[in-house]
Formats: structure tokens, sequence, C-alpha cells
């Protein structure tokens, strides 16, 4: 089959996306790119099977080979994160979460999350989401002061509105998180403590960030961002709260698991459980702290707590006088992909912004190293002093085709 001559408009932008992530420097702190294999498994046989259920329970027909494949990736799952129990059948992080919540929790339940201008995600109880929508929300921020949390604020908190659950974890948080204190909070008011490692997984994998699975009652991911798998979710817990989990994800709100992203999320912890997926870990950190110096020589781009301890940055831009939004569709035009992001204490709203978000965990995939995020950084800080110049932008556009070009993907 001549796929081109087969659909030819499906085709072209599937090649014209190709080529975009070819030539384009991405920083978007939440993606990554996935090995051939993990490619291969996902556009494999897979996705014609249906299975509900799970490994030896299914109910239909045919499954021992997917009932394999589903095996080796939860086995894989608990030995690479040290986990007693896994459940690799969320289709996303966002149903991963609400599949955890449904285990633990009673609709109007409180739950103690982190606020999302301060770098929480939706699910973690925006009134817009489900979350916010079914259990009662409350928020910690960060430290006005030191742009980092407060443990001694969350504890405060925690006293106060005595949750039933507490969740850390963070969609914009450059630092590290110290999940040992969290649990000391947790057990301090008797709460369940669930940590959603989604942009931190592939650097707890790799041991460049702690692991929260020993002191979380249950953990949740996804499986795209600094994991480098496909998109989807998992969720990993105690044995003793297994069953529980297993009945919320399904039948409680998925019907058939997807095979074919099963068996690449398969293959990529199988790729994590490799020496050199550590190498990988601990440049994505080192990379992040050559872009972080890079940026600390522009004094109008302030990092919010100063710097990083893992994979992604968030950059105050309105010393430019400029908006996120602004930011992002400049950067566009010189071929660096990032995100506009709310800052904590945000001013100009969700969609215009005053941050953007920059993570190096693609471009670390791609082989780029220090030198080169720190020249990324200047790109950047360049992009915005010229923004009205556009034979500027032109060389600053011709400077990303080189490094982009100087590290092909695979
Ligand atoms: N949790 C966190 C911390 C995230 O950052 C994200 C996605 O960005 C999610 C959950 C949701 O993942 P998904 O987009 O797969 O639903």
């Amino acid at each position: 089959m001549d796929f081109k001559q087969y659909d030819p408009a499906v085709f072209t932008a599937i090649e014209n996306e190709e080529r975009r992530q070819q030539q384009n420097i991405e920083l978007i702190a939440s993606e990554n790119i996935v090995s051939p294999a993990v490619r291969a498994a996902q556009g494999s046989v897979l996705t014609n099977k249906y299975s509900e259920g799970y490994p030896k329970h299914r109910y239909y027909g045919g499954n021992q080979y997917i009932d394999v494949i589903e095996q080796l990736a939860i086995d894989r799952a608990k030995k690479l994160f040290g986990a007693e129990y896994a459940n690799v059948q969320p289709h996303s992080g966002s149903g991963a979460n609400m599949a955890a919540y449904r285990a633990f929790l009673k609709d109007g339940d409180k739950v103690l999350a982190m606020d999302l201008t301060d770098g929480g995600h939706l699910t973690h109880g925006s009134p817009v989401s489900f979350s916010g929508q079914t259990y009662h929300f409350f928020h910690y921020g960060l430290d006005p002061e030191t742009g980092r949390l407060n443990y001694d604020q969350i504890l405060a908190q925690a006293e106060a509105v005595q949750p039933r659950l507490i969740v850390a974890g963070a969609s914009a948080y450059s630092r590290a998180i110290d999940f040992a204190k969290f649990r000391d909070i947790a057990d301090h008011v008797g709460a369940f403590l669930m940590v959603d490692m989604a942009h931190i997984a592939g650097l707890v994998a790799g041991g460049a960030h702690m692991n929260p699975v020993p002191y979380a009652d249950v953990v949740t991911t996804t499986t795209h961002k600094t994991l480098r798998g496909p998109r989807g979710g998992m969720i990993l817990a105690r044995e003793q709260y297994g069953k529980a989990i297993n009945s919320a994800v399904f039948p409680g709100i998925q019907g058939g698991p997807l095979d074919h992203v099963i068996a690449a999320k398969a293959v990529a912890l199988g790729e994590a459980l490799q020496p050199d997926f550590k190498h990988y870990a601990a440049q994505i950190v080192k990379n992040m702290q050559a872009m972080c110096e890079g940026f600390a020589e522009d004094p109008r781009l302030k990092m919010i707590s100063g710097g990083s301890d893992n994979h992604m940055v968030l950059l105050d831009v309105t010393g430019y006088g400029l908006t996120g939004r602004k930011v992002q569709d400049l950067l566009d035009t010189v071929m660096i992909t990032a995100n506009k992001n709310q800052v904590p204490g945000e001013q100009n709203g969700p969609f215009k912004t005053s941050g953007l978000r920059v993570g190096t965990a693609a471009i670390t995939t791609r082989g780029f190293n220090e030198d080169d995020c720190r020249e990324v950084a200047h790109l950047i800080s360049a992009a915005i002093a010229n923004r009205d110049n556009q034979e500027k932008l032109d060389e600053i556009r011709q400077s990303t085709l080189a490094l982009t070009g100087r590290h092909p993907l695979s």
C-alpha cells in the first residue's frame, strides 16, 4: 500500500509535521521524541484488538498475545519504579488521575493540591475540569518570596483543611519536589498521598529525581513526557489499593484498553530500564541548567524561582513589556516551539499569560548538549530583543536550522 497515493491529504499533513519536528527546536516541556520501536509498536496490528479486562481475565477471546504484552508492560513498570502494583491501561494522564481519585475518594471529598497558576494541572481541581467539579479542592501555591514550595505553609493549610487526599506534582514547577515531606504532611493530617509525576517520570526512572513511589499511596503519570513513551497514562500504587484502582480504570471510566499503546508503553519502559537511560535523564537536567545560565545573562527575562533542578524552567517575559502569548508566536517565526504559561500571581490571564515554559527533554533526546542549550537561550533572548528587526530574525531562524540540522531526529 502506498500511503501517499491512498490518502494524499493525511499523508501530506503527516509529512509536513515530520518536517516541522525535524527543523524546529522543540522546547515544550511535556513533549519528547519516541524511538522507532515505540512507533512501530503503536502502529501495529494490536490496534485491531478488543481486550476489556486484565491479563488472564478478559471479556473477549483471542487475547493470549495481548496478555503477554500487557503483563510485560506491568512488570517493567513495577521494576523501573520499584512499585508493588501497576496499571498501564489509562488512555491519558487525565484519565489516570480520574481513576486514582475515584479509587480513593467519594464525590465531594476534600483534596489539597497545587494551584493551576502556580504550576498545578487542570486535573488538580480546576473548576473547568471534572476534578474541580466532582471533589472539593483546596490549593496550595508557591512561596512568593522564593518561587518554591513552602512545606511549612502546606502543612498549615493541610491542618486547616483536613483533606482526605493530598496531591503533589505539577505541570510547571522547575524545582525538585520532596515527597518525604509530603508524606509527613499527609500522615500528620491522616490524608492519602497521591503524586502526579507526569512531568518528571523520566527523571525519576533515570535516577535524576527523588522517586515518589516509596512515599505515596498512589502515583499517576503520563508516559509521553520525560519518560519518552507513547501518549498515555499509568498508575502505580501499593498492592493493597490495586483492586480498587483496577476497577476504577475498567469498568469505572474506560472500556477496551488501547493494546497498541500498551505495547508501545512496554517498549518505552524496556528502554527506560537500560543503563543509558540514566545518562539521558542526567543530560536533560544538565542541559536545563546550561539553558538557565544563558537566560541568566538576560536581565529582562526572569526565571521563576531563579532556575531549575529538573527538565524545565518558567520565564516571566513581562520585563520586555510582552505577554507569554506574544513571545510564543514570535518564537514560532524563528522555528523555536515553546508554550505560553501562567506565572505565580498571574496578571494577564490564561490566554495571554506573562510566562513562557521551556523544557529540555525533546532536544536532549535528539542529542543537544550544554553548549547547544546555552545557544538556544541566547537565540530566544535575541529573538525577543530583535522582534522588530526582520533581518535579525531571519539570521536567528538560520541558526535554529543549523542547530537542528546538526542533531537530526532518528
Ligand atoms: N498531570 C500533569 C502533571 C500534566 O502535566 C498533564 C499533562 O500535561 C496531565 C496530568 C494530563 O495528561 P494528558 O494530557 O495525557 O491527559
